[in-house]
């Protein structure tokens, strides 16, 4: 019989950091980095300011004039290769409406952090700050150096961040393993408590599919139009059931779910296990969003975001176009995800690619996830971690040489996430506690 994992001993009181904490994050929200135009420098300058008063060596490096990467480095002994706390420093933008407090107010009330960035990813660039001035200050022996990496561009695609430092100071950000966002969301199964962990996440095919037909006069009713074949193709699409593909993450992901649904759930996870596919994943009886991830790690999608045709109201158009974000499996091809987008979208339209990106393959480390396993336990007894393939993009596209994992465990239910790019994002500062102790306990578990 084991024994229940135990919290990392401190020698200090957590509790007594949640207005360092809360601190660190009001400051970052107040510093607008919308992206465009990024202007990540605030954010690099506050930190750094934080880091040179704990005594923490770091750079700052512009990739353009504004768009600012930060580096620190705690050095360790050098048993191991490099840890890295990795976290961007850009946010989406956000307009004045819907919001109950301005969204770079940073206010702190109802006990909650409020505003753009709370949760996308301000939270973890102060958690991830709080880990390395405590680790500097009650100068915990390291078996390896840690570093944080505060990266710009992240909300536009990192070519001025993750991407540049990769090419252009790669040895500054080499390491084994990151802990970055996209994981750390909890779900509540039959089973217990479970925390996602992203070890893997999707690439990207953007297409349109262009559908083109006679014009002329409105006035004169026309069965064929450029727009009627278009929509045509769209309720193919709607209809179109990809074929599965199992990710060695995605049936490890399974295979906890399996364990946390007895009976009914169990069996038809068994079932898609043994035969993937696009019906019976939309068919599990399991959380919708926790469904919605076991979805979009078995498949390629093609979802319709941009729809044009027409110049006047009464001018038949000869063209109508949709613009689908088509999201790949890691290692799929965009081109041969296009064929396929074609076949479904039926030979009257055209379907061509925009812009593709293959994503690098994950990994899928059972010593990793034992230990994140062991720290989310440690913190909510009976806890476990759920791997997943992130059907979105983060920094970790810029690292494929690097174990990266999604891990700032939230401990109110996944709901909250909702918030991320929407408006009246806030973080619970009971969250940010949980999710900074969760940190922090990683970090020593693997660098101690
Ligand atoms: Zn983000």
């Amino acid at each position: 019989m084991s024994t229940p994992p135990e919290p990392m001993p401190l020698p200090f009181s957590w509790a007594d950091q949640e207005q360092h904490l809360v601190g660190h994050l009001s400051a970052l929200i107040r510093l607008n980095t919308s992206n465009p135009p990024g202007n990540e420098i605030a954010v690099a300058r506050h930190l750094s300011r934080e880091l040179s008063r704990s005594g923490i060596a770091h750079t700052v490096l512009e990739s353009e004039p504004g768009r600012a990467n930060l580096v620190a480095r705690l050095p360790g002994s050098g048993q191991k290769p490099p840890l890295m706390l990795l976290s961007h420093a850009d946010v989406v933008g956000a307009g004045p409406e819907g919001w109950s407090r301005p969204p770079f107010s940073g206010e702190v009330a109802d006990g909650r952090v409020w505003g753009r960035g709370a949760l996308d990813m301000k939270g973890q660039v102060a958690a991830s700050l709080l880990v390395m001035q405590l680790l500097a200050a009650h100068r915990f022996r390291l078996t390896r150096d840690v570093l944080m990496v505060v990266t710009a561009d992240e909300e536009a695609g990192s070519r001025l961040g993750a991407y540049w430092l990769w090419e252009n100071h790669r040895g500054l950000v080499e390491a084994e393993l990151a802990f970055n966002e996209g994981g750390g969301q909890r779900f509540m199964t039959p089973g217990g408590p479970v925390y996602t962990v992203q070890v893997a996440e999707k690439g990207s095919a953007r297409m349109r599919v262009t559908a083109r037909g006679p014009g002329g006069h409105a006035s004169v009713p026309r069965a064929q139009s450029a727009v009627f074949t278009l929509a045509e193709a769209l309720l193919r699409l709607r209809a179109f059931a990809p074929e599965s593909v199992l990710h060695p993450a995605s049936r490890r992901m399974l295979g906890t779910l399996a364990d946390l649904h007895p009976g009914a759930g169990a069996e038809a996870i068994g079932r898609l296990l043994e035969e993937p596919t696009w019906a019976g994943a939309n068919g599990l009886p399991i959380d919708p969003v926790l469904r919605e991830f076991v979805v979009a790690g078995l498949h390629n999608t093609a979802t319709p975001t941009m729809l044009a045709a027409g110049h006047r109201q009464n001018v038949v158009p000869v063209e109508a176009s949709v613009v689908l974000d088509g999201r790949l499996l890691p290692g799929e091809l965009p081109d041969r995800w296009v064929e396929e987008v074609q076949r479904a979208a039926g030979d009257r339209v055209e379907v061509s690619l925009l812009h593709g990106r293959v994503s690098h393959a994950g990994h899928d480390d059972p010593e990793i996830l034992r230990v994140l396993g062991d720290t989310v336990a440690a913190h909510e007894p009976g806890a476990r971690v759920l791997p997943y393939i992130n059907p979105a993009a983060t920094d970790a596209r810029a690292f494929p040489d690097t174990k990266v994992v999604g891990f700032f465990p939230s401990a109110s239910d996944a709901d909250i996430m909702r918030l991320i790019h929407a408006p009246d994002e806030h973080a619970r500062i009971s969250d940010l506690m949980f999710g900074g102790k969760c940190l922090l306990d990683a970090v020593l578990r693997f660098s101690t």
